[in-house]
């Protein structure tokens, strides 16, 4: 099978596309493959489990190392990029619309400073769970198609079995190859870049409308977030996309206990990405992006300020309504901020796992409230808040419908890369099977709608760049 892959990117910005080749891999081996989505993009899932292995490694032609700058943890870095990934070119997907094929861990790039430009098998398998669990509660990401492992050895603390992930997305345009193309002071460079992703994204706008719509995209974006209790862990600026999706599944985790300070990062000593601030963060990532557009907006500088303070403006509202849209659909009424306040201070003040109440109450919905009460101490507060939020005449229906019985639980993600990378997939490939039907309660699946022990939780850290 020839697959043709386009190279849109790296024709309209050369400049930010260093043409590049995959590291050689002796002895792939397929670890996970995703068949419906090889099928929308026209991929052969027979083909590429066998003789496709050197496709999905980037073996077969080579690919471009894209360029981008970023702020981490607020410090600016003017030129990070691709360190050990690659972009082989775009996919015509069934909807129409084209998507990178990127491969992840495929080798050191120009880019990769003073990293090995490798991965390990368990990140990778990390962000493939993650990712189509995500997609599956319907949050916009970049999907998964396939885990190969390279039979090489990566050096961490201890030594560990390689792998390249394959992945997908609407385009790996980030707030931070604006910033670069910026930063370069080549405004024609600028230019063709904000007409890539216009065209890609939002055709016919112009750029000012492209930054009103990533605005709006990214708002709903850290809503459904917030609505499913996913906290991103690295929200730096390389890592948010023009295109709405959540990108780069290091550090994430799934909230239980509900606390807005949740974070789970190992290197977010601060919490800058905690839970409860990634709305103020997506903002913050939004004016890097205006200033990088400025010189777009218009030609006198104080009218184009101006103009993206009006359009950063529309963040907040945008926010306000996905979310409560969101917690609406959630409770099965049409609440008020007041309801969705008093709940959440109940949440946080008895530590209820987020994910069991909300579909707890579908049931209390129906007429079972103890499955709910019971997650709380304080029996009062919940009832009284009950008897409030039951006088709505809540829609179980919608409620199920909404609410998830299952989220990739961190305890039960980290049994399934450890069984994976000692050569057992089976773990993995059972939660895979659960968290991508994750509304359907099924018999025999308690364990994985269950929080992680105690102990667990107290002590689990994640881990960013492995
Ligand atoms: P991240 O925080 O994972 O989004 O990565 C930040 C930057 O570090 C990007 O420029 C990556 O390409 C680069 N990077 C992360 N890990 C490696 C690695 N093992 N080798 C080379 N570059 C890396
Ligand atoms: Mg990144």
């Amino acid at each position: 099978m020839s697959i043709s892959l386009s190279s849109d990117f790296a024709s309209a910005v050369p400049e930010m596309a260093v043409a590049w080749e995959a590291a050689p891999v002796a002895e792939p081996a397929l670890l996970v493959l995703n068949e419906p989505l090889a099928k929308e993009l026209g991929l052969d899932p027979a083909w590429l489990r066998a003789d496709g292995l050197p496709f999905l490694v980037g073996n077969e032609a080579p690919g471009v190392a894209q360029a981008y700058a970023g702020h981490q943890f607020g410090g600016y870095s003017p030129r990070l990029g691709d360190g050990r990934a690659l972009l082989l070119g775009e996919l015509r997907h069934a909807d129409g619309r084209l998507r990178d094929l990127h491969l992840k861990g495929s080798g050191r790039t120009p880019f990769a400073r003073g990293g090995d430009g490798l991965a390990a098998v368990g990140p990778m398998l990390r962000e493939y769970i993650l990712s189509e669990a995500m997609h599956a509660l319907g949050v916009p990401t970049t999907r998964s198609l396939a885990v190969v492992s390279t039979g090489a050895v990566v050096q961490r603390e201890e030594p560990l079995a390689g792998a390249v992930l394959a992945r997908v997305a609407g385009s790996h345009l980030r707030v931070g190859s604006f910033q670069y193309a910026r930063n370069t002071g080549d405004h024609d460079l600028l230019r063709r870049l904000a007409d890539h992703a216009v065209a890609r994204h939002h055709p016919g706008s112009t750029y000012l409308e492209m930054f009103v719509q990533v605005v709006a995209a990214q708002a709903s974006l850290v809503a459904r977030w917030m609505l499913v209790g996913f906290i991103h862990g690295v929200m730096n600026t390389d890592n948010m996309t023009i295109s709405g999706e959540t990108i780069d599944y290091g550090p994430c985790a799934f909230m239980e206990a509900y606390d807005p300070t949740t974070v789970y990062s190992s290197i977010d000593h601060r919490g800058r990405y905690a839970y409860g601030n990634q709305p103020i963060v997506a903002s913050w990532n939004l004016a890097r992006l205006a200033e990088a557009l400025l010189p777009l907006f218009a030609a006198d500088e104080d009218q184009a300020v101006a103009l993206a303070m009006e359009a950063l403006g529309t963040f907040e509202g945008h926010f306000e309504r996905a979310w409560m849209d969101g917690m609406q659909a959630k409770l099965g009424v049409s609440a008020d901020v007041q309801l969705v306040q008093d709940l959440l201070a109940l949440l946080h003040a008895n530590h209820v796992d987020f994910t069991s109440f909300f579909h707890r109450l579908a049931a209390a919905a129906r007429g079972s409230a103890e499955p709910a009460r019971s997650l709380f101490l304080d029996l009062a507060g919940i009832d009284a808040w009950l008897s409030r939020w039951r006088a709505l005449g809540p829609d179980a229906d919608a409620m199920e419908r909404t609410n998830p019985v299952y989220v990739p639980r961190n305890h039960l993600v980290e049994e399934a890369l450890a069984a994976g990378a000692s050569g057992d997939l089976s773990p993995l490939s059972r939660l895979l099977d659960v968290v991508t039907s994750p509304y359907v309660e099924r018999p025999g699946l308690e364990h994985y709608a269950t929080p992680a022990p105690q102990d667990f939780t107290a002590t689990y850290q994640t881990f960013c760049g492995t």
